[in-house]
């Protein structure tokens, strides 16, 4: 028995030396920042959704609120963790997640490797089950212009054989 899900994010990027990056819960050095009710983690987002897309249990705008005073500025990696613990409660496994980033700003080759590791982390799952990919739109539209970036994600469940 599997399961599949997709997630999608976009964030805004603005010239904020002070506010931090994060991408899959790493702190990007960049004098950019994304804009966001949380920490604004784009890859994280979208791999949350995807986690809750695969078990039909909404979205992350449904979980957490962005009205939600508590959750400003909060670290994404406990939204994903808390979408980990729904896949266990539910019975199911994660198997691999891959990720398609488009954008231009910040740049993933450099970081790719550390970015796959944190989320390998933060997911517990073996560094060969976790993919980031890169690409851009070529120059065309608001991605393009490095207005901000937009993060595909797709996830695999499995029953979990201890249930
Ligand atoms: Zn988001």
């Amino acid at each position: 028995m599997f399961r599949i899900g997709n997630g999608i994010d976009f964030h805004k990027l603005i010239h904020e030396p002070f506010r931090p990056l994060m991408l899959a819960g790493v702190e990007v050095k960049s004098e950019y920042a994304f804009l966001g009710h949380s920490d604004a983690d784009v890859i994280l987002h979208a791999v949350s959704d995807a986690i809750l897309g695969a078990l039909s249990l909404g979205d992350i705008g449904q979980h957490f609120p962005d009205t939600d005073p508590s959750i400003k500025n909060m670290d994404s990696s406990v939204i994903t963790k808390k979408c980990i613990s729904l896949i266990t409660e539910r019975g199911w496994k994660l198997v691999n997640v891959d990720c398609t980033y488009v954008g231009d700003l910040p740049k993933i080759n450099p970081i790719r490797s550390e970015l796959i590791q944190s989320l390998a982390n933060i997911l517990s799952l073996p560094l060969d089950c976790v993919s980031i990919k890169a690409t851009t739109s070529e120059g065309m539209g608001a991605l393009g212009r490095s207005e901000g970036v937009m993060v595909m994600a797709t996830v695999l469940l499995e029953k979990s054989s201890k249930k």
